[in-house]
């Protein structure tokens, strides 16, 4: 069974194609392709919805013929065309939805809308050490923070959450406060590395709170208030700040996680999203685990990130399980707000 995935959630275009192995298991990426829009949103400060769309229109049939000729597969050999329902942009998720939608009745194949959290949260099975399930799932990414408990596909409980900005945010907005541009996170890291993370005490907001939830917001304003306070110093200062502000955020990353595992009892950790990128949080929650003989996997270093890879496979593992069936129905809808817990509910209205 071949698997096309179309994601157009936000600011990069992304195609994939995978197989499901007749034998179950994790299905096998063939090819994937990416296009990222980040330096064309890089002159507004942040990501421009009517020209994230619009790009996504110019971007996603050529990215489609990019990968079935790196697959060296025909079009005609799709079975099922899978896109990214939501959550996201709605303009830029009814590019991705539309074109699969024509794809697939061109084709006379069925649909299938993936949920994009449930995308980067499987994402780590695409890599040489791939997960097991149960699961305690840190998700990290530009807008979102939860942890969940995963005790299959389909099968999330959400265990805590950001209250507030997402960590991916606040590494975008201190950044943005440092001058280092958009998206800071990356860049910050970067800088961070030649700065001493105690230099300054930044606040670790919900640290000691007693649940697993998380706020960020209050840590933009502190960084502020220290910039400012630094003056002209701070360019001399801002690789510290830089460390210091990361450091703040890991922390509190690794501490709830740690906590998650403890209420949980599991023994395993995925963590997925943009920031499981960050080598910082890498570095300190594989010591921590280590020290507590937990397992943790990460996404490969390229699929951290929005990607089309994680759609296609997330659909597959879908179909595998028996969660979803893709269908016929080629009056698509997007859902902008979708939080990943009611995937389930949703699973049951459709059926
Ligand atoms: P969502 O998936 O919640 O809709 P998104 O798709 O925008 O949001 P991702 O693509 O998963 O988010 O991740 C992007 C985020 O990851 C950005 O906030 C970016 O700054 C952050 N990020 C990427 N690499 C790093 C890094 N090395 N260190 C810290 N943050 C990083
Ligand atoms: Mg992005
Ligand atoms: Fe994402």
């Amino acid at each position: 069974l071949l698997v096309l995935g179309i994601e157009t959630s936000c600011d990069e275009t992304g195609v994939a194609l995978v197989r499901c192995l007749p034998g179950g298991g994790v299905p096998a990426l063939l090819a994937h392709a990416l296009h990222s829009q980040i330096t064309m949103h890089q002159a507004y400060g942040g990501v421009v919805p009517e020209l994230a769309s619009r790009d996504h229109i110019r971007r996603v049939l050529p990215l489609t013929e990019e990968v079935l000729a790196q697959a060296g597969v025909p079009l005609a050999a799709v079975d099922v065309v899978a896109y990214t329902r939501g959550p996201g942009l709605a303009g830029a998720l009814l590019v991705g939805a539309g074109v699969a939608c024509a794809l697939a009745a061109a084709l006379g194949r069925p649909v299938l809308g993936v949920h994009h959290l449930e995308g980067h949260l499987l994402s780590p099975f695409l890599s040489a050490d791939a997960p097991e399930f149960p699961f305690v799932a840190l998700l990290v990414s530009g807008g979102h923070t939860q942890l969940m408990r995963v005790d299959g596909v389909g099968r999330y409980t959400l265990l805590g959450e950001t209250i507030d900005d997402a960590a991916g945010e606040a590494f975008d907005k201190s950044a943005k406060l440092l001058g280092l541009g958009y998206p800071g996170g990356p860049a910050l890291s970067r800088l961070a590395e030649q700065g001493d993370a105690k230099a300054f005490a930044l606040p670790r907001p919900l640290l000691h709170s007693g649940n697993l939830d998380f706020s960020f917001a209050g840590l933009k304003t502190a960084v502020l208030t220290q910039a400012k306070k630094l003056g002209a110093a701070l360019e001399v200062r801002k690789a510290d700040l830089a460390a210091s502000t990361e450091a703040a955020i890991v922390d509190v990353l690794v501490h709830k996680t740690l906590a998650a595992l403890r209420a949980t009892g599991l023994t395993r950790v995925v963590v997925a999203g943009g920031v499981g990128a960050n080598r910082r949080l890498r570095a300190q929650l594989d010591a921590a685990c280590a020290a507590r003989r937990v397992r943790v996997h990460y996404p490969e270093l390229h699929l951290c990130t929005d990607n089309g890879a994680m759609i296609a496979l997330a659909a597959a593992m879908r179909l595998q399980a028996g969660r979803q069936q893709a269908n016929s129905d080629y009056a698509f809808d997007v859902k902008p707000r979708w939080p990943l817990e009611t995937l389930d509910a949703l699973e049951a209205e459709n059926s």
